[in-house]
């Protein structure tokens, strides 16, 4: 820190509380002080200092290297010359915006197994600024609240049960005195929901339920009592033993002009609507948007995009609020671009749909009905006859990564990719208490060995920025980013859209006409959405570089291969001069085990592994670099070694719990052995 007299001191930390107070009203433009940037969520940035003429001479001003080698997926905020943000395992930093001196760090000690709960990696992404506190949630389930100051803890308040495969990766909002945090864990099996906390003491001011308890149950003494009923009408048999789904875990917005809070809410669990729901009913509010008050937390209306989901097409993704002239009049509307592939513009006063359209193909649905507001399915998309090769897929035509939408330039950004998967019924379907369930046998989804036809399968996943109109539904511009993954986006008023991508680019293109006018190799994938401040009269570009996440986590790729280097926080000014190395850990060979196995035992493993290992270690083991490639470990090597990590969970510190209550000892042998087949697959093609 700057030396300053203790009394300038002083003033100037008083000062930094005050102008903390109110992130959602406030004028300072330099800063950057919620999630989505502005009220609206739109991460549009009225600065103009960096713009098409002057973004040739951007360059890093100071970097920060992390101690994680996780996905990073924070929005980082900045308020009075402080960068906060947030890394894997939920951790907190503060930093000099302008110097990159870190001023505190606070780690909240997430327990290293809480990492099984997490679908897509140990991720956060992000904090909220208020009153001078920084909220964030943790993996495990807490909200915390800290010092801006110091990092040092005020209150802590859990807000899941521990018991249950609950999760929070997602940013907190600051709301009216309340800070609202939902969570996630929709694979496993729970109930969704969010809760707003008085930010000063932690205390619970309410809850809203996005799935009704079991029919006979409740009420639950929450804000969604009133419409129970309602809920319930649309689900069929137990739904609650899995809990029906519905995570709240990513968008949350205020939408001051109706004083209503928009939630985006998550898949269903199981998936397969069969299982949860009998095949029946529209499950409300699975796939939908819901639109709560802001005071009392209740229901005011609602959109639905996939009634009766049944392909993990959480509808969390980005909320962007807007007024948009559409047939001549002003509308107040949110977009937004979920997982299934349409791209909806809805009225915010009542929720009725205004349009929808597919923004990259789309087999599930032939488009929606706008008379009912429904989709029009494919017959063959609920995988009841067979398998359904669907795109999008739960991977997401749009997943979290942010969109952005620039009200000049009339346009929205969407990190879009095409990622098809296929969908069978699980059959029979165990429960497994704790673990994935899915209701869907993702073991189809193996990868050949056969190099061409793993090539052209690799053809299939593709990935794209693409700028959209949302009045007219239509395109503008689109680039081609060459495969899936890729980070989330920053429009300005420079007329600039910045995006990061997979393989390791920051990139700053035209916001009307999508040229590349800048590129910045960082070295490391880039999933996080880049922000953009000013101190003193200086423009700065953030962004967190960090690979990993959902898709990240267990996609392997031919461009950055091997173990991956720590994340960093980046900081671009123009006429920046910084630089960094990236250290990397040599790959270690292949692990050959003499053992032999028969061909069903290897099978047998192939299904536990696909079904149960792939979605951290990778489709066909081959391993993202994110976490350890299984083939290259020496705990393959050794039988008891391989039961000590895998049945008894020896490395469950690390995120690696074992599976007892879920595999035999057997079956962890099998996979052992599928996985030493594929090893020396590998010693035999080092390019597998
Ligand atoms: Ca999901």
């Amino acid at each position: 820190m700057r030396t300053f007299h203790p009394v300038v001191l002083s003033v100037l930390l008083a000062g930094c509380a005050q102008a903390i107070a109110d992130p959602v009203t406030s004028v300072s433009v330099g800063d950057w002080r919620t999630y989505g940037g502005t009220a609206e969520e739109q991460r549009f940035s009225p600065l103009t200092a960096i713009d098409a003429s002057t973004v040739g001479n951007l360059g890093l001003a100071w970097s920060h290297e992390f101690d994680t080698a996780r996905g990073l997926e924070a929005t980082p905020l900045v308020a009075d010359g402080v960068i906060y943000t947030t890394t894997a395992w939920s951790k907190v930093y503060a930093l000099d915006a302008v110097s990159g001196k870190l001023l505190w760090e606070y780690d909240p000690k997430v327990p290293g197994e809480t990492g099984f709960k997490a679908c897509c990696d140990v991720v956060n992404r992000g904090a909220a600024l208020y009153d001078g506190k920084v909220y964030v949630g943790t993996l495990d389930g807490r909200l915390i609240a800290l010092d801006a100051k110091t990092g040092k803890l005020v209150w802590s308040t859990l807000t899941v049960d521990q018991s249950k495969p609950y999760t929070i990766t997602g940013a907190p909002r600051v709301v009216k005195g309340r800070v609202l945090i939902g969570n996630g864990g929709a694979e496993y099996g729970v109930r969704g929901y969010v809760s707003a906390y008085d930010a000063q003491t932690g205390k619970m001011a309410w809850r809203f339920y996005t799935v009704p308890p079991a029919k006979g149950a409740g009420p639950d003494g929450a804000a969604s009592d009133k419409i129970i009923e309602k809920m319930q009408a649309t689900w069929d048999g137990d739904w609650s033993k899995f809990g029906g789904g519905g995570t709240v875990w990513d968008s949350i917005v205020y939408d001051k002009e109706f004083n209503q809070i928009l939630i985006g809410v998550g898949n269903g669990s199981p998936w397969d609507r069969r299982i949860r729901s009998n095949g029946k009913g529209d499950n409300l509010f699975v796939s939908s948007v819901v639109a709560l008050d802001a005071d009392t937390g209740e229901y005011k209306w609602h959109y639905q995009g996939v009634p009766g989901e049944s392909w993990d097409f959480t509808q969390t993704q980005s909320i962007i609020l807007a007024t948009l002239k559409i047939g001549g009049a002003d509308r107040k509307v949110m977009m937004q671009a979920p997982k299934n592939g349409l791209f909806y513009v809805i009225d915010r006063s009542n929720g009725k749909l205004i349009s929808a359209k597919n923004f990259v193909p789309v087999n599930w649905t032939s488009g929606v009905d706008m008379a009912t507001g429904r989709p029009v399915e494919n017959p063959d998309a609920r995988y009841e006859k067979g398998v359904f090769v669907a795109t999008p897929s739960g991977h997401g035509a749009h997943n979290w990564q942010p969109m952005a939408y620039n009200p000049q330039a009339g346009l929205a950004y969407i990190p879009a990719q095409e990622v098809p998967l296929a969908y069978v019924s699980d059959k029979p379907f165990v429960a497994r208490p704790g673990g994935w369930n899915l209701g869907v046998n993702l073991a189809i989804n193996s990868l050949p060995d056969d190099k061409a036809a793993l090539k052209a399968i690799r053809a299939t996943l593709r990935g794209y920025l693409i700028a959209w109109n949302p009045v007219e539904q239509k395109e503008a511009w689109r680039v081609d980013l060459g495969g899936p993954g890729n980070g989330g986006v920053l429009t300005s008023a420079g007329g600039l859209v910045f995006a990061g991508n997979a393989k390791g680019k920051l990139v700053a293109y035209a916001a009307t006409s999508g040229k590349e006018l800048w590129t910045y190799d960082a070295g490391i994938g880039i999933i996080a959405p880049p922000i953009t401040y000013s101190v003193k009269g200086v423009q700065y570009v953030a962004v967190m570089a960090g690979y990993g996440g959902g898709y990240g986590l267990p996609t392997a790729f031919a461009e950055l291969q091997g173990p991956r280097p720590n994340g960093r926080l980046l900081v671009f000014a123009l006429g920046g001069k910084a630089s960094y190395k990236i250290g990397r850990a040599l790959q270690a060979p292949p692990v050959i085990v003499q053992n032999e196995w028969t061909p069903e035992t290897v099978a047998r493993g192939a299904e536990l592994y696909g079904n149960t290992c792939s979605v951290c270690h990778g489709g066909g083991v081959r391993s993202s670099g994110v976490l350890p490639d299984l083939r290259r470990s020496g705990v393959l090597g050794d039988k008891a070694t391989w039961q000590a990590v895998v049945h008894d969970g020896a490395l469950k510190e690390n995120g690696m719990v074992g599976f007892a209550k879920w595999m035999t000892p057997e079956d962890i042998e099998s996979v052992r052995a599928y996985v030493a087949d594929r090893a020396r697959l590998l010693a035999k093609e080092p390019d597998q």
